[in-house]
């Protein structure tokens, strides 16, 4: 598409988009008296209108029926995570008994890495993202650790090369390939949370699985942005936070992928607790844990209902949506913004102005990384206080990442405007 770095233009855009009407669906924070340009729903996820009423109508059953809420509520309360597989399925792209709900992103890396984390004295190493985030680069650690293994040998992490920003997928693959001997798992992010880099699950997948190794990602970043294959891909596991792309408000429930050939394998090694027994006879309270040979079976504790009901609401909306169309305007939306930070670029040089997110579609979301060399963070501090809300990542990253479901294309030349008039040495215009 040949874009324009006009107000009209992006009106048109925005008036062309199915998913347009969304953005009406959500609590949009105020700046003043004005709405914010907010570009951090990769970081918490907006309020959908209608989570308020979900979590009312909870709380006026629990008031109501006490605990006959747990069978008597409009939603009972036992088997409440029972209605999010068959939306989640087709969200995270897999089978819907492949799906929980449940916990939280590092407590499910956590139970996952229990199962698909066994290490050998000869298969011990795991191979990650350099600069994965950081709870993600304790959970291995400390997993590496448990197993009586030194992280330091045991943990590959692969990096840039020199005088780059994003890895390249060659070099995911050649180390991959290269420690097939002693590889026991291969653990990425399915989007690098600082650059917004997508990476190729499909092949690294494949490589590991080749290589005898199992696979893992974090889809905290990529979960409700891009669209996923996890079955088709063969991928052993995921886990995601539902905070971010997925809406569902500040702490928010988690949830967890395990392929269906490791479902009912009873062999694995699991931290059980009483959710995950089967459902038959969990109430018999007998000794011996017998698991739901689903993903259910990986549950610990019952579901945290508050919790259940914002993300109820906020799936809801990107089940009407549809992944595809999401993640078509999200690609969209990032490439727009692209276009107009290299206007920038062009125009203000002496400032330096780069893009660290890969240009290819294929190997971004909605999330675009900066950088501005000279006074980036005096320049980020002036969009903050007019109202932008972005990013900052020291020592120089701005990330923005403008959502599918609510920003607009309009906030995103607006955005462009802002930094050229200040720039520019001008105040912003209307
Ligand atoms: C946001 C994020 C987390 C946060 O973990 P919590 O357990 O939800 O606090 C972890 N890993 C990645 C990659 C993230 O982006």
């Amino acid at each position: 598409m040949n874009f324009e770095n006009k107000r009209t233009f992006a009106q048109k855009l925005d008036e062309q988009n199915e998913l347009k009407h969304f953005r009406s669906q959500f609590h949009i924070p105020k700046h003043g008296e004005k709405n914010s340009i907010y570009f951090t729903g990769n970081s918490l996820g907006l309020q959908p209108l209608k989570a308020t009423d979900y979590v009312l109508r909870e709380m006026e059953d629990w008031a109501r029926l006490g605990g006959e809420g747990h069978t008597e509520a409009r939603q009972p309360w036992i088997p409440y995570h029972e209605i999010f597989p068959g939306q989640l399925s087709r969200i995270i792209g897999c089978q819907p008994d492949e799906v929980v709900v449940m916990n939280s992103l590092t407590v499910n890396l956590h139970l996952l890495m229990v199962s698909f984390y066994a290490p050998t004295p000869q298969r011990y190493k795991i191979i990650m993202e350099h600069k994965a985030f950081p709870s993600d680069q304790y959970a291995v650690e400390s997993q590496v650790k448990f197993h009586g293994f030194d992280p330091k040998d045991a943990v590959i992490e692969i990096k840039p090369r020199a005088n780059e920003q994003t890895i390249r997928h060659e070099d995911i693959l050649s180390a991959i390939n290269e420690n097939a001997d002693s590889l026991s798992l291969v653990f990425f992010g399915g989007i690098n949370y600082y650059t917004g880099q997508v990476f190729n699950m499909e092949s690294i997948t494949l490589a590991a699985h080749k290589a005898g190794a199992l696979v893992g990602f974090d889809l905290a970043h990529a979960a409700g942005n891009i669209e996923l294959h996890l079955h088709d891909w063969g991928v052993d596991f995921a886990c995601w936070c539902t905070y971010k792309y997925l809406n569902s408000g500040p702490g928010g429930v988690g949830g967890a992928f395990i392929n269906q050939r490791h479902i009912s394998d009873t062999s694995l090694n699991r931290f059980a607790g009483w959710w995950g027994y089967k459902k038959e006879t969990r109430f018999k309270m007998d000794a011996g844990f017998e698991p739901i040979p689903t993903a259910e079976g990986w549950q610990l504790s019952n579901a945290p209902v508050l919790s259940m009901a914002v993300h109820k609401a906020a799936i809801e909306l990107m089940d009407e949506a549809g992944m595809k169309n999401l993640s078509a305007k999200g690609r969209l939306l990032s490439a727009y913004l692209i276009f107009i930070l290299k206007e920038l670029a062009d125009k203000f040089r002496e400032h330096q102005i780069s893009i660290i997110t890969p240009e290819r579609e294929e190997e971004r979301g909605c999330q675009v990384s900066f950088i501005i060399k000279k006074e980036g963070k005096k320049i980020f501090e002036k969009l903050l206080e007019q109202g932008v809300s972005a990013g900052w990542r020291e020592p120089e990253v701005i990330r923005v990442a403008p959502v599918p479901l609510y920003n607009t294309f309009e906030e995103i030349w607006e955005f462009g405007e802002m930094i050229n008039n200040i720039l520019s040495g001008s105040t912003v215009t209307e």
